[in-house]
């Protein structure tokens, strides 16, 4: 009998030549990889937290329709009421989602690059051809190229991460609306960091009902519940009536919807670690901004992207570990982020830190 399996002559060649998403171990490193709030739940909340979950019943499928959680997710989200909802396990499912629907030969999607690196890595495991169009030097959007990438491709769809991942700036919001324009399918803005964004801008959810095309994503991954998996997406009836086919029953399972509906009903506790994480982000750009060799970009999330001095990043990084603290090494040689580095914003003690170990280390 023949041991070998039999996957090598199945899987498809797409999925082949991908890598699993690794995740380093979080060990006792203090971690400012990922983009997490480095609160637990709150102490004063934390009981009343408990004791919300005491009455679940666990026997049974949780609310497909999350019908306590829907209307909470709709308010603290300012999601218009003409437009529909739907609910990801992590805005990660719901881009799959998207893309499941509009898989087929010789589609395109595209986005900015770089951007969030799921965009790509969902196409081309739904065998979508992606077409990544380069930022400009300042991370800002290049519309000209942006222009003729779209009359090439005629992209099915269109991912606009704003503010960006790992860029942490926002686009334009007059090039968004470029886009929104021009293209002649979907356009995804994705929200993820929106909270953080400190200007006055709203972003896009209020705009919803000048584009049928237009779908607004948010999570609420990095404002402290990052653990129980719950992404958003917001746009036209038509649209979500279709994705939804592709929703998996049951997706939202039933201690996120409690837990999600329990924290928006204490939503200022979680503003509050908000409002702290961008106070300490612009005292951790300061510092950095002050240390010899280091370039760093202005940010409107709750990271900060920095390049150091050439050929040091994979050094910085292993220094960093080394000293215990966890980052993100961005560096490809010779691409945009040539020798860059993401720090997410943690506790003042976490962040102090890793300034002082990066000041060493430089
Ligand atoms: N969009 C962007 C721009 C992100 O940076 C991330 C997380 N890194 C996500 C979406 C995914 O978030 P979630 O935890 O909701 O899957």
């Amino acid at each position: 009998m023949n041991n070998k399996p039999s996957a090598d002559r199945w899987v498809r060649e797409a999925i082949k030549q991908q890598s699993s998403y690794r995740v380093p171990p979080a060990g006792e490193y203090i971690k400012l990889d990922a983009m997490e709030n480095p609160w637990p739940m709150p102490a004063e909340i934390n009981q009343a937290w408990r004791e919300s979950l005491a009455n679940i019943h666990l026997n049974r499928y949780p609310d497909p329709q999350a019908a306590d959680l829907a209307p909470r997710l709709r308010s603290v989200m300012n999601i218009p009421e003409d437009a529909g909802m739907m609910l990801g396990n992590g805005s990660d499912e719901l881009i799959q989602v998207i893309l499941m629907a509009l898989a087929g030969d010789d589609v395109t999607v595209l986005a900015p690059t770089p951007s969030f690196v799921m965009y790509e890595v969902l196409a081309r495991a739904c065998d979508l051809n992606y077409a990544g169009v380069p930022l400009q030097q300042d991370f800002s959007l290049d519309m000209p190229a942006m222009h003729e990438a779209i009359a090439t491709h005629q992209p099915a769809v269109i991912f606009l991460a704003s503010p960006n991942n790992p860029t942490g700036a926002a686009f334009r919001r007059s090039d968004i609306e470029e886009i929104l324009q021009l293209a002649p399918g979907l356009v995804v803005v994705d929200e993820a960091y929106q909270p953080f964004v400190t200007a006055d801008d709203v972003g896009f959810m209020p705009r919803l009902a000048g584009y049928p095309d237009l779908i607004v994503m948010r999570t609420l991954s990095k404002v402290g519940l990052a653990g129980i998996r719950l992404g958003l997406i917001a746009g036209h009836p038509d649209w979500m009536n279709e994705l939804d086919k592709l929703r998996l029953p049951y997706n939202i399972n039933t201690l996120t919807q409690a837990t999600a509906s329990f924290a928006i009903d204490h939503w200022s506790v979680f503003s509050g670690q908000i409002k702290a994480i961008c106070e300490e982000r612009e005292r951790v750009f300061a510092s950095l901004s002050s240390m010899p060799g280091v370039q760093l970009w202005p940010s409107e999330t709750n990271f900060i992207l920095f390049r150091v001095s050439e050929n040091r990043a994979e050094s910085v990084h292993a220094g960093l570990i080394n000293k215990g603290i966890l980052i993100k090494c961005l560096h490809r040689a010779g691409s945009a982020l040539d020798n860059c580095l993401r720090v997410t914003i943690g506790r003042q003690d976490e962040n102090d830190a890793f300034l002082s170990a990066l000041s060493e280390l430089l």
